[in-house]
């Protein structure tokens, strides 16, 4: 066999035939490599669907280069000669095509990183990383943004993005519409009846190579969370883009009207359903925010919804990306609460009374997916105020979401959601009582709990959690000018209410409220 020149590492989220990686790629010279591993399905207890949605979309993946004439060494998770893991894997093949240099783009994994690099060191081998064009701003680029800045807004940085990419911008250099954030537009809760006919999501029935990756990973996965036969995820290029024009033409201007509410039994709404095929690369989020842009340009969607949802892509998703690059290693140990408590085990099988924690982990096992303000304002908010040690948080986000990959996932539990970098990524921490729940959605009227009640054997365990998050963390949120207003209201509880509250929330952490008998 001729030695390979560049062997191309293509990893399971990397799956774009034109990425940075195959630049000046040769089929006669140079060679794919890409494989299944356990390791990326054990490392955190990966749900069954996310595996199954990261190896059928490789496994497409591959059949679409081989179809391209490049040669793909690949390895299935089942191949008895199988290592196991990246770095192993990578070890014995490395010796066995000779390649004379390891070339692959950015991973989205700071652990991934670390252990490619050491195997190519290890082979006294050169490893190439080149750049990730799946982001509008580099990593080097974010890093000139931070600067000496000691805290970070979001805000700042997306307004900076609008301008540099000129994305919905006037000719004359202002923001469309004369505002940079719509916002307050866009936090409304559903009337009464509900949200109306919502269309179905897009579906995507398994094809043969699918159904094998089903099958296998039903038996290989069979103790994993989370189930199977709801598996309709985009798993090629074409049905993600199948995928965003169902949602432009169907969802978007409906998005931003709708963006925080939730609706029990309704895990769809008019979100985008599209991170996976972002992050799995499978989509450019250069051609979502253009499609969307354009959307609003052809006056088919309002601005207020078209910005919201740019802003989540140009915006948030961006920013995210940078702070895990700019702040790891370190970000991954933050604890800036000092919170330590252990994830209650119904996070795993969604079997608790409470009705919004009910619905949201519900829809998480059995789709993979919960919208934002499933993940953020109740299973984020429940932890947040019941004092879970963030990297077991972390290891339950990484696990049961078919879009999680660590770049993202990552700073968004333990910056947005947890609050464990002390404010480096968000000004607040996201702390709410159940009035919240109740004012986004009717979740409470079909719970046992009352979310005006902070004490008593109805009293919705958020509220009581909330107001014991307050009084324990009194001293850290008093210094927090956003925090000052619900720190104060704590203060003016009275001793004996207060000991009521911490003996009540004492009762929710040892698991005698919340979780089904
Ligand atoms: P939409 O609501 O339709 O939004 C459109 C797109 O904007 C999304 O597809 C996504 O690419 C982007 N986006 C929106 N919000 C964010 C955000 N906060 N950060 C980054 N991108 C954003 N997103 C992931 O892609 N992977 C994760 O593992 C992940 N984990 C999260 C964990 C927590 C605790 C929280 C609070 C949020 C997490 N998010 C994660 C962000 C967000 O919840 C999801 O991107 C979104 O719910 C995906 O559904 P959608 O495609 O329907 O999004």
């Amino acid at each position: 066999m001729q030695p390979v020149r560049n062997l191309v590492v293509v990893l399971g989220d990397q799956l774009d035939l034109e990425a940075s990686g195959f630049d000046g790629f040769d089929p006669l010279l140079d060679a794919v490599w890409m494989t299944e591993v356990a390791e990326e399905s054990t490392h955190v207890w990966s749900s069954k669907q996310r595996t199954a949605l990261f190896l059928s979309a490789m496994r497409h993946s591959a059949a679409e280069m081989r179809a391209a004439g490049r040669v793909v060494h690949y390895t299935a998770i089942d191949d008895p000669e199988g290592r196991g893991t990246l770095a192993d894997q990578l070890t014995v093949d490395v010796v066995r095509l000779e390649p004379a240099s390891l070339v692959m783009t950015a991973p989205g994994d700071w652990r991934v990183l670390e252990s490619l690099r050491r195997v190519a060191a290890q082979a006294d081998i050169p490893l190439e990383i080149r750049e990730d064009r799946h982001f509008f701003c580099t990593v080097r680029e974010f890093a000139a943004h931070v600067g000496e800045r000691s805290t970070l807004r979001m805000e700042y940085f997306y307004r900076e993005q609008r301008r540099r990419f000129g994305i919905l911008m006037t000719p004359e250099g202002k923001p469309e519409g004369g505002a940079w954030n719509y916002d307050a537009e866009n936090r409304k809760a559903f009337p009464a009846q509900g949200p109306g006919m919502v269309p179905p999501r897009a579906v995507f029935a398994p094809d043969e190579i699918t159904r094998d990756v089903l099958t296998l990973v039903a038996a290989r996965f069979a103790d994993h969370p989370g189930r199977l036969d709801t598996f309709a995820w985009p798993v090629s290029r074409a049905q993600a883009l199948e995928s965003l024009t169902l949602f432009i033409d169907e969802r978007l201007p409906w998005f931003g009207d709708a963006q925080d509410a939730m609706w029990p039994g309704e895990p769809w709404l008019w979100h985008a359903h599209l991170s996976a095929a972002m992050n799995l690369k499978l989509l450019h989020p250069r051609e979502v925010v253009a499609a969307a842009e354009a959307a609003y340009r052809a006056g088919h969607a309002p601005l207020a919804s078209t910005e919201g949802f740019i802003r989540q892509i140009l915006g948030w998703r961006e920013y995210v990306r940078g702070i895990y690059w700019t702040q790891m290693p370190e970000y991954a140990r933050h604890n800036a609460l000092d919170a330590h408590e252990p994830l209650p085990e119904w996070h795993w099988t969604g079997d608790t009374s409470m009705a919004c924690l009910a619905d949201a982990i519900g829809t998480t096992l059995e789709n993979g997916y919960a919208h934002h303000i499933q993940r953020l304002m109740v299973t984020g908010l429940y932890a947040l105020l019941l004092g879970v040690e963030p990297t077991d948080l972390h290891a339950w986000y990484l696990a049961v979401y078919v879009d999680a990959v660590e770049w993202v996932e990552l700073p968004n539990t333990m910056g947005m959601s947890q609050f464990a970098d002390g404010g480096l990524m968000g000004s607040k921490p996201y702390a709410a009582s159940g009035a919240y729940i109740s004012r986004m959605s009717p979740h409470c009227r079909a719970c046992p709990f009352d979310p005006q009640k902070r004490i008593g054997a109805d009293a919705c365990p958020i509220t009581t959690l909330y107001w014991d998050f307050l009084m324990r963390n009194e001293t850290t949120l008093a210094a927090n000018p956003r925090m000052a207003l619900q720190v104060r209201n704590a203060r003016l509880l009275d001793e004996e209410e207060r000991t009521a509250i911490s003996g009540r929330a004492a009762a929710i952490r040892r698991g005698e409220v919340g979780a089904n008998a």
